[in-house]
């Protein structure tokens, strides 16, 4: 058997670290009308019992029960009541507080409820937040599943058969639904077309590769093209893990477009790299101008990260050269813009990210220093640095057995101007 395929198994993987500023959030508290509880009854209820809010926070959504409108709680920052049921005082039917979904961050201080119904009069929620048993045990899963992911090679090691090749293919075809669908049509239009557009869709080409490979194991000396299989398989275990958040409708519906595919897939990866090192990283839809990613460093403050997906950076492509960096990084820093109008506004501390395919440890290095000049020469104390990040892919042959297996690698220009409290981790 033949393997196609470069490997990049010697990149030095280095982690996201730094502190940053610790700005306000919710800047526009709204009232809230709580879904009821239907069906089956919530494992976790809380009871209100008094005629006032049950809960009090230090700033933020009122919650109304989703019966009567009666008022259950006041001044609460984002997922500071995570995962329960409140009983209203007034018409005693069950409310539900917002779900944030299973990846969501579960914050640091937290007073943990196990299942049950418990009677409380009210609850001063400023310093710590409430939750659920089961919202932490999802987080701790997400924690595990992200470390087992960028944690590289043996963990995601696959022999590569024809069973698992068709696996790849149904997989995507079973979460794309659709938009699978649509994203082949067009390929397939592009190719017939006498002036095919100048790049396919990414996951067309791959999901091609799946079904190549699989006809070329039912010859005598197939030829497989390791590469983009282990792409493949790390792009089908991001989608298929992130398709749990609640924002994936959305996130699957821009699929269809090659530049949304890439951002989403390198904002995946990026959450990947943060939960992975124990940051409270969560996707926030980029609704208008607002960031990718957030990190929720507490119940009253986040940071905004947003994530680029340079064309030149998404492969086949040939070395990053130091004036090519330089321009990538400036564009996507213009691009996502650090001043008030920008997504990375002053008011919070942010985190810039540039993703790309199968960069080398040189890139990586070259793409590092030009983010490094650039936070020198821009000087904004509420920016925590700048990522760069690839997506690797390191098939192997062992004893006539092709495994192929990817990973993520990343590299932070910290910004030494940077001035403020919230540290993320390592
Ligand atoms: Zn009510």
């Amino acid at each position: 058997m033949w393997l196609r395929g470069s490997g990049l198994a010697t990149v030095r993987r280095r982690h996201v670290g730094s502190t940053i500023a610790s700005p306000q959030i919710n800047p526009s508290p709204s009232t809230i009308r709580l879904d009821p509880a239907v069906g089956e009854q919530p494992a976790t209820i809380v009871r209100q019992l008094a005629n006032a809010p049950l809960f009090a926070g230090p700033g933020g959504d009122t919650y109304l029960c989703g019966r009567c409108g009666f008022v259950l709680a006041t001044s609460i920052p984002p997922r500071a009541l995570v995962g329960f049921a409140i009983r209203c005082f007034r018409c005693e039917n069950l409310s539900l507080v917002p779900a944030g979904g299973p990846l969501a961050p579960v914050a640091q201080q937290s007073v943990v409820l196990q299942p049950g119904e418990y009677m409380i009069t009210t609850v001063d929620v400023k310093t710590a937040a409430l939750v659920t048993q089961e919202a932490v045990t999802a987080w701790q899963q997400h924690v595990a599943w992200s470390r087992a992911l960028f944690t590289p090679q043996q963990a995601s090691s696959q022999t590569l058969d024809r069973a698992f090749c068709f696996g790849l293919e149904r997989r995507v075809e079973a979460l794309l639904g659709e938009v699978w669908d649509k994203i082949r049509e067009a390929d397939a239009r592009g190719l017939r077309s006498p002036t095919p557009p100048p790049r396919r869709h990414r996951l067309a080409v791959l999901v091609e590769a799946a079904a190549t490979a699989r006809a070329q194991l039912l010859t005598p000396t197939p030829t497989i093209d390791g590469d983009l299989l282990s792409e493949l398989d790390i792009v089908v275990r991001e989608m298929e893990h992130w398709s749990a958040d609640p924002s994936w409708p959305l996130v699957r519906q821009a699929l269809v477009s090659p530049h949304e595919y890439a951002h989403a897939l390198m904002t995946m990866a990026l959450a990947t790299v943060l939960v992975a090192e124990g940051n409270p990283a969560a996707f926030h839809l980029a609704l208008g101008r607002a960031a990718d990613l957030r990190l929720e460093f507490s119940r009253v403050s986040f940071g905004a990260c947003e994530v680029k997906a340079p064309q030149a950076l998404q492969g086949p492509r040939s070395v990053v050269a130091q004036v090519e960096a330089a321009k990538i990084v400036r564009k996507a820093w213009r691009s996502a813009g650090t001043g008030p109008m920008g997504q990375l506004k002053p008011e919070r501390s942010g985190l810039l990210a540039v993703g790309g395919l199968d960069l080398s440890s040189r890139d990586l290095d070259v793409l590092e220093a030009a983010a490094k000049q650039m936070l020198d020469d821009n000087p904004r104390s509420h920016l925590l640095g700048i990522v760069v990040l690839t997506l690797g892919r390191a098939p192997q042959m062992v004893r006539g057995q092709v495994s192929i297996s990817s990973y993520i690698a990343t590299r932070i220009a910290r910004n030494a101007h940077y001035n403020g409290r919230d540290t993320l981790k390592p």
